[in-house]
């Protein structure tokens, strides 16, 4: 569940970085993962395990309606309680 609400935050993120900067074009984004806390669906905040696979899946289906969708996502899981973007690349 984790994993596709973080494919929407990941991309949402992006998005914005993307019109801050005024790319037109990007390439690649690069994204360390670590575990997820999040609440959802009435639930308190709880950590679950992000799978790589559901995520890349989810980002994949927003993207591919916006500026990203011919963008390479790369995906890295690392020990840590948050995610970030480590790189953007593009112009
Ligand atoms: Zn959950």
């Amino acid at each position: 569940m984790h994993d596709f609400l973080l494919a929407k935050e990941i991309v949402d993120e992006v998005l914005k970085i993307v019109e801050e900067k005024k790319l037109s074009k990007i390439s690649k984004v690069g994204v360390e993962i670590g575990q997820i806390a999040l609440a959802h669906d009435g639930h308190e905040e709880h950590i679950e395990d992000i799978s790589i696979d559901n995520l890349m899946f989810g980002i994949e289906g927003i993207a591919k309606n916006t500026i990203l969708k011919e963008t390479k996502f790369d995906i890295k899981k690392v020990n840590g309680e948050s995610w970030k973007l480590v790189e953007i690349e593009g112009e």
